[in-house]
């Protein structure tokens, strides 16, 4: 096939290219009937789109698959044309065509992309002229387009903002999945409200709505974000809300919402067999201090009395005001029922200070009606009603003094009344010699002798005579009396132990028993400062704790009985099987001896239970080298099973009750041996 290849068909295909390029209509027909001719050495002739002269001697149509761009002709050379013109003629066709294609290609390329450019730009302004912010991300998080509106919004330029991951935005990172993993989103798209943080660092609600972003073939590529401030709406319900379920004048919950945290609380109550109260509380001759004063103090006064309510109470607890002077506590972490009598003192308490208002120095009691959940009722509007009867029985008696209280239930009430005799019979008690110190000997199994007493403490009633601690301590812990009677019996068992040891007596351990409340940091300085007062050598005293205190947080119980041991104090487990002891932990505790509970000594030797738990007991303080006793020993069998079985030490009733301190002296004087021989009538291996 013929081409151009002639030295001038190059210059021709030159000029070919150079006038497709920069040639447009009847310029470029002009230049190449030009080339034509010039290429086919001809005087006349050119470049066609319509029809040709009827003087043509040769003829090529310019085309290009379908396309058809005109035709080329000659003609009026000397000699006419043969074979090989017209394949140069054809040739230059054919190259014209095809360099004519390519510019349509082109000038069609750019028209486009002009256009998207223009659409793009377009849309960018649609996006940065809407209000909501729009913000594009990809399945990562990482924000990839950010507009006028999300700047607006949010406080961040795009240039701070793009790159960065949407996390960045949330109020509680932690709080919130990644919207990449939303199933709901990877469905389609999805609506929620949301709380954001701006750059100032306010926190705003936002309504977003979701949906993904996806490439041409359909694959999800990542999210587009539409954002909404709704805060004002937001701010508008919660008004609402308020309004509806708050009480204006102290912005405590109303009655409404109040019979629906209680009915709450009952549900899982009930669920999980609590106790719960209801206290009505109702402020005495309130309508005189409105009367004269004015409803200005009237309202000041019972704002005040509201924030002191809520200062005595715990997060947990319930409080509202029903209306003028009535207020209303729910209490749903009862141990028992009777601690809403606690409560309620501690209200009272709360309001005995005077309340400073304009100048006026106001005091104010309260009368307390208490219900008790599941006893009196096991509904809110009965329990408010109850409480509202008791609140009038406690009415008639303390409308004189600061208040008092009542419960519905007259066995409730006189419970509370003993009980608050007793904490305050107490409190006089410690600081005037009615307490004293009762010692049960600790005996030494294999030869009989004492090794150690226990103080028990008793309270020499003047009206009641001797009262035992089963009957006070249980109040003393729960009113925190229990820390200044802890400090008596310290003292008072260092004061004995000194007098034995200047009596010149041998030295054995006085153990004085700990409630919860006394193991705190202070207590290893309180220790070391009674024995330094007294001047008794440390291994005369014994520290009895229990279980529950080894729960406290274990590496501060560590330091405390390390602190104690190091002292030379020695430290037993004492009611040892009845609490939770990890035995990993007992490891743990610098403990000397371990003491079986009493209710697993009853049982022996008949119990085949109790048998097994004094002997796995017995050989759980062997495996950790401590030392173990059993307590409650009131008979010889119990007394040959724990021989048996290689416990160390025994106190019980068997062997001595607890006695007073000169019985104790005397039992020590004379070196008493306490029969532990073995009965001649048991059977060797109990077990
Ligand atoms: P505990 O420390 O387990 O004391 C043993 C109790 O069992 C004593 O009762 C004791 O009299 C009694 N007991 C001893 N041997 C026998 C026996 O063979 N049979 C029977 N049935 N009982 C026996 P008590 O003196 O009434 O003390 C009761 C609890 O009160 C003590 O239990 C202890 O937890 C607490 N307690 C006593 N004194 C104090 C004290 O000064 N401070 C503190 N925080 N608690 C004390
Ligand atoms: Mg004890
Ligand atoms: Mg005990």
């Amino acid at each position: 096939m013929t081409s151009l290849n002639a030295p001038e068909d190059i210059t021709c295909t030159i000029e070919l290219c150079e006038a497709v390029l920069s040639l447009r209509g009847h310029a470029l027909g002009e230049s190449l009937g030009r080339i034509a001719r010039a290429l086919l050495e001809s005087p006349q002739g050119g470049y066609f789109q319509g029809d040709l002269p009827e003087t043509s001697d040769l003829a090529e149509e310019i085309f290009h698959g379908s396309a058809f761009f005109g035709r080329y002709a000659v003609s009026g050379r000397i000699g006419g044309y043969d074979y090989i013109d017209r394949m140069r003629l054809a040739a230059l066709a054919r190259l014209t065509a095809r360099l004519l294609q390519a510019r349509a290609d082109a000038d069609r390329s750019a028209r486009q992309f002009e256009k998207a450019t223009e659409q793009l730009l377009l849309q960018t302004q649609i996006l940065d002229q809407i209000h909501e912010s729009v913000i594009t991300m990809d399945l990562t998080g990482f924000i990839t387009s950010w507009n006028k509106g999300a700047e607006k919004l949010f406080g961040y330029a795009a240039t701070e903002i793009i790159g960065r991951n949407i996390i960045f935005l949330y109020e509680n990172q932690e709080d919130e999945e990644d919207p990449s993993q939303d199933i709901f989103l990877q469905q389609g798209g999805r609506e929620m409200e949301v709380r954001r943080r701006k750059k100032s660092g306010e926190i705003f609600w936002a309504s977003l709505s979701l949906s993904s972003l996806r490439d041409n073939t359909g694959q999800p590529v990542g999210l587009i974000g539409y954002f909404m401030d709704i805060t004002e709406r937001k701010q508008a319900q919660e008004k609402i809300h308020h309004l509806a379920y708050y009480d204006a004048l102290t912005g405590l919950p109303n009655r409404t919402l109040f019979m629906k945290l209680v009915d709450q609380s009952l549900v899982s109550a009930s669920r999980n067999g609590s106790n719960g109260a209801l206290l009505f509380i109702d402020l005495n001759r309130f309508k005189p201090i409105n009367d004269t004063l004015g409803h200005g103090v009237g309202d000041q006064l019972l704002q005040q009395v509201a924030v002191r309510f809520k200062d005595a109470l715990r997060d947990d607890d319930i409080m509202a005001r029903l209306g003028s002077d009535e207020f209303v506590v729910g209490l749903f972490d009862l141990n028992q029922h009777y601690h809403a009598g606690f409560v309620a003192q501690k209200l009272l308490y709360a309001m005995e200070h005077p309340y400073l208002i304009e100048g006026h120095e106001l005091r104010m009691g309260a009368s307390i009606g208490i219900s008790t959940y599941a006893q009196d009722g096991t509904d809110s509007e009965t329990l408010l009603r109850l409480a509202d009867i008791a609140m009038y029985r406690a009415k008639k008696c303390g409308e004189n003094d600061h208040g008092s209280y009542a419960f519905y239930s007259q066995e409730m009430n006189r419970a509370a009344l003993s009980r608050l005799h007793i904490e305050t019979g107490l409190r006089r008690a410690i600081g005037s010699n009615e307490l004293l110190l009762y010692y049960q000997p600790k005996i030494n199994i294999e030869d009989g002798r004492i090794v150690g007493a226990e103080a028990l403490v008793r309270w020499q009633h003047p009206e009641r005579g001797l009262v035992f601690p089963s009957e006070f301590i249980p109040i003393a812990e729960e009113s925190r009396l229990v820390v200044r009677l802890g400090e008596w019996v310290l003292e008072a068992a260092c004061r004995q132990a000194a007098a034995w040891q200047r009596a010149g007596l041998a030295p054995m351990r006085v153990a004085i028993n700990l409630s919860a409340g006394e193991f705190t940091v202070s207590l290893p300085g309180r220790v070391q400062a009674a024995l330094r007062r007294h001047g008794i050598d440390a291994d005369w005293l014994e520290l009895e704790i229990t279980e529950s205190m080894l729960m406290i947080g274990t590496d501060d119980v560590i330091a405390i009985m390390e602190e104690i041991a190091g002292l030379g104090v020695t430290l037993s487990l004492d009611d040892f099987g009845t609490g939770y002891s990890s035995l990993s932990y007992l490891k743990r505790f610098p403990i000397h001896t371990l003491k079986i509970d009493r209710s697993f000594i009853m049982g022996i030797p008949k119990d085949q239970n109790d048998c097994a738990i004094a002997g796995a007991i017995i050989g759980i303080a062997k495996q950790l080298q401590h030392r173990v006793i059993a307590e409650g020993v009131e008979n010889a069998e119990q007394l040959d099973f724990l021989r048996n079985q290689g416990c160390e030490e025994i106190q019980g009733y068997f062997f001595s009750r607890p006695v007073a301190s000169l019985e104790m002296e005397k039992m020590l004087r004379e070196d008493r041996r306490f029969g532990v021989e073995r009965c001649p009538d048991s059977v060797d291996d109990l077990n």
